[in-house]
């Protein structure tokens, strides 16, 4: 056997785990830890199962101290991590990469979550616990690897589950590296390892092996059309966070200043990667103009028909059956590269691009993911909401709208019948970053769950006892 600084580091672990915290580690059989990395599908479902069994005979103290690592290695090693994530998948901007770690450990619910209902009554009583599945097969997209599978880790382990991560190809090495860390961190702490398992040469094989395997008693899945189809036909139930193509309303009531920091902020945010980005504006003709010049004092530069044309040229390709879809060269790059497409020279630090289409714009109908974001000029507040509801697609994913008319609020929230419908702020708000509440990267839209949460991971379980136990 080759003694490597892995093998090494792996031993000590163990040696560690066994006379470090007195309790008795799971047997490796002479074998070299893995710390939940696998080439193969069977292999890794069975490591999970059985990590999960333990897992399940252990109390709550144990889910939150496994949890409680996760969190410390997002926090702790963010930086270092969100830089590989950027060097591995070449999308998005450091910053964010760093800050969507520090947002999972610090927001992602734990054990919190796991509230019990309880019926009391001349009968006796009823309890509605919330028991584990078993083990969870997630698919992770490359928009964010690392953080997605870190949040769905803690969700998923909080509700007493083990994973099995299909990653994207283009971000397995950072999710293979997560995994490693939080396995060792985890089996430091509880002596179990392989509570996260995850495929290392990923592809869609491993995934329909996934959506196949016996011991995978649930599917979640986050990522585009293609896959959420996928997993649809598959034998399981699965939990399916989707493609959005949120659109932004401004109406004539609006705090257009407001609007045009949180458009950027929303839309600039990790170079457009999020699903709940600001990917469209539908603004009222009577205020077009004035929205617009406010754009240019938060760091956006707008682009002329020309440049967008050269944009657009560069931003959509033809697909092998002659469909129009994104040039992914293009996706999650700085606003000053697109520029150059767009043949004008910007400053380095400029956030965002925009400009004016019309609302038949393959960057209206297309979910981008890049930051640059089409402005549609619409008669009156109704043509813009109409317009919204038509390109977010049935998607039912998120939608925005900057107004101070609570009817119109009112009316555009019914009419877009969305997941996330954020008023006044930008996209990510819905998420906890500036507004309430917690957060989740796996957004289940067409399946109904929203925001994902330890309880979107576990199975209702009811207890009754009859005449009895009811103490008043
Ligand atoms: P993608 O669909 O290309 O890939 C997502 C994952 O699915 C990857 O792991 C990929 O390997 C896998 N995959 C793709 N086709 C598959 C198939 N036929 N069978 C099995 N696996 C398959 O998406 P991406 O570029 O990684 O991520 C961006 C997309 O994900 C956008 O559409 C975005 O809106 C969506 N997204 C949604 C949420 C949400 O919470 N709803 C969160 C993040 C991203």
């Amino acid at each position: 056997m080759q003694v490597t600084d892995e093998l090494i580091r792996s031993v000590v672990q163990e040696v560690l785990a066994h006379v470090g915290n007195g309790r008795a580690a799971a047997p490796t059989n002479g074998m070299a830890r893995r710390w939940g990395v696998f080439q193969d599908v069977d292999e890794a479902a069975a490591a999970a199962a059985a990590a999960q069994r333990e897992f399940e005979r252990r109390g709550l103290d144990d889910r939150r101290r496994a949890i409680d690592r996760i969190r410390r290695i997002c926090i702790d090693q963010a930086e270092q991590l969100g830089r590989e994530e950027l060097e591995e998948t070449r999308i998005g901007r450091l910053a964010h990469k760093i800050d969507k770690l520090k947002v999972v450990g610090e927001k992602a619910p734990g054990v919190e979550f796991l509230r019990c209902d309880a019926f009391s009554g001349e009968n006796g009583i009823t309890l509605t616990e919330h028991a584990p599945f078993g083990v969870i097969g997630a698919i992770t997209p490359v928009t964010h690897s690392l953080p997605t599978l870190a949040c769905n880790a803690i969700n998923m382990l909080a509700g007493g589950n083990a994973v099995l991560c299909n990653p994207h190809p283009s971000g397995a090495r950072i999710a293979c590296k997560g995994t490693r860390l939080f396995n060792q961190a985890i089996h430091d702490a509880i002596g179990i390892d392989n509570l996260i398992t995850i495929i290392e040469a990923p592809t869609l094989e491993s995934a329909e092996a996934i959506f196949q395997h016996r011991d995978v008693r649930l599917l979640c899945v986050t990522g585009g059309p293609a896959v959420g189809r996928a997993a649809l036909r598959s034998p399981k139930r699965a939990i399916v966070a989707g493609p959005g193509n949120p659109p932004v309303v401004v109406d004539e009531t609006a705090d257009l200043d407001n609007a045009a920091r949180c458009i950027v902020k929303g839309a600039a945010y990790d170079n457009n990667l999020l699903c709940i980005g600001e990917k469209e504006v539908f603004a009222v003709a009577d205020i077009f103009d004035e929205l617009c010049a406010a754009m240019a004092h938060h760091k956006a530069v707008r682009l002329d028909a020309k440049q967008i044309e050269a944009l657009t040229k560069a931003a959509f390709v033809k697909d092998d059956k002659g469909r129009l879809v994104v040039n992914k060269d293009l996706i999650g790059q700085d606003a000053a590269v697109l520029a150059r497409y767009a043949g004008v020279s910007v400053p380095a630090d400029t956030e965002l691009l925009f400009g004016e289409t019309e609302e038949s714009h393959p960057f209206v109908d297309h979910e981008q993911m890049m930051p640059f974001v089409p402005f549609v000029r619409c008669r009156d507040v109704d043509t813009a909401i109409e317009l919204a509801k038509e390109y977010e697609h049935g998607f039912k994913h998120t939608a925005i709208i900057h107004s101070r008319n609570v009817d119109t609020i009112t009316r555009m929230g019914r009419e877009m019948d969305v997941s996330l419908f954020v008023q006044n702020g930008p996209s990510m708000a819905s998420l906890g970053s500036g507004g309430e509440g917690y957060l989740s990267f796996s957004i289940a839209t067409p399946t109904g769950e929203g925001v994902t949460t330890p309880l979107t991971f576990t199975r209702q379980r009811r207890s009754t006892t009859v005449g009895s136990m009811r103490v008043v």
